[in-house]
């Protein structure tokens, strides 16, 4: 079980499911060739995609077209079914800064095929998190400047006041679906400015105030095969 750290006062949560939003930016559903969505496009990521600050991403074997997409990341603090958006914040423990890589690749083959895209955007280090930054710290959740470059060169550059579907709109619509559990963490959509990276690549991404992450890119050849546990 993978867990995440919220700081400042270190405490550890287990995570158990990882939610996320697609095409939440109109910028980025357009570069996708996509309208804005009319309801929330919602998929999951399994705990086992988590790595930390520094660790690298490893390229799979099956793409040829992996993606960067940087987004404000939310820890669930609470448990909770059918959240009224009055009370959404209630459940939030803190805020992150993550990175959903996409084999974009195989994502549009599903896409075209009407199949899921667990493979497309659940593999192993899919899912880079920061630790998270406890609610009290931070001052305007949709006010925040969210950047990532690849080997110093910008890429994507937004604020999540361009979110189309809100936080509390968010946590209301995806605890009407599924129980909300403390340790959950939301992806919160990416805005435009995806693109590809190659092994050797370096990401960094920010939010000011909040936190930032450095993945170096690497093959699948230079990840010495795991043994079985
Ligand atoms: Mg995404």
């Amino acid at each position: 079980m993978k867990s995440v750290t919220l700081l400042p006062s270190h405490k550890k949560y287990a995570v158990g499911k990882i939610l996320c939003l697609g095409q939440n930016y109109a910028k980025h559903a357009k570069e996708m060739g996509a309208t804005a969505p009319a309801s929330p496009i919602i998929f999951l990521k399994p705990s086992t995609a988590i790595i930390e600050n520094g660790d690298p991403i490893v390229l799979p074997k099956m793409s040829n077209d992996v993606h960067h997409e940087v987004e404000l990341t939310v820890l669930l603090g609470k448990q909770g079914k059918n959240i009224p958006q009055s009370r959404a914040f209630e459940h939030i423990a803190g805020y992150g800064i993550g990175l959903d890589m996409t084999m974009r690749d195989r994502q549009k083959e599903a896409k075209a095929a009407g199949n899921p895209w667990s493979i497309a955007k659940g593999f192993d280090t899919s899912a880079p998190l920061s630790p998270f930054i406890l609610t009290d710290q931070v001052a305007d959740p949709n006010n925040l400047e969210i950047t990532l470059s690849v080997n110093g060169k910008e890429r994507q550059h937004s604020n999540t006041s361009n979110m189309i579907y809100k936080l509390d709109f968010i946590i209301a619509f995806l605890s009407s679906i599924f129980t909300l559990e403390e340790g959950d963490v939301i992806y919160t959509g990416t805005p435009e400015g995806v693109g590809k990276v190659v092994a050797g690549d370096v990401i960094d991404a920010e939010i000011p105030g909040i936190g930032s992450l450095r993945h170096e890119v690497v093959s699948p050849s230079s990840n010495s095969a795991e043994a079985s546990r």
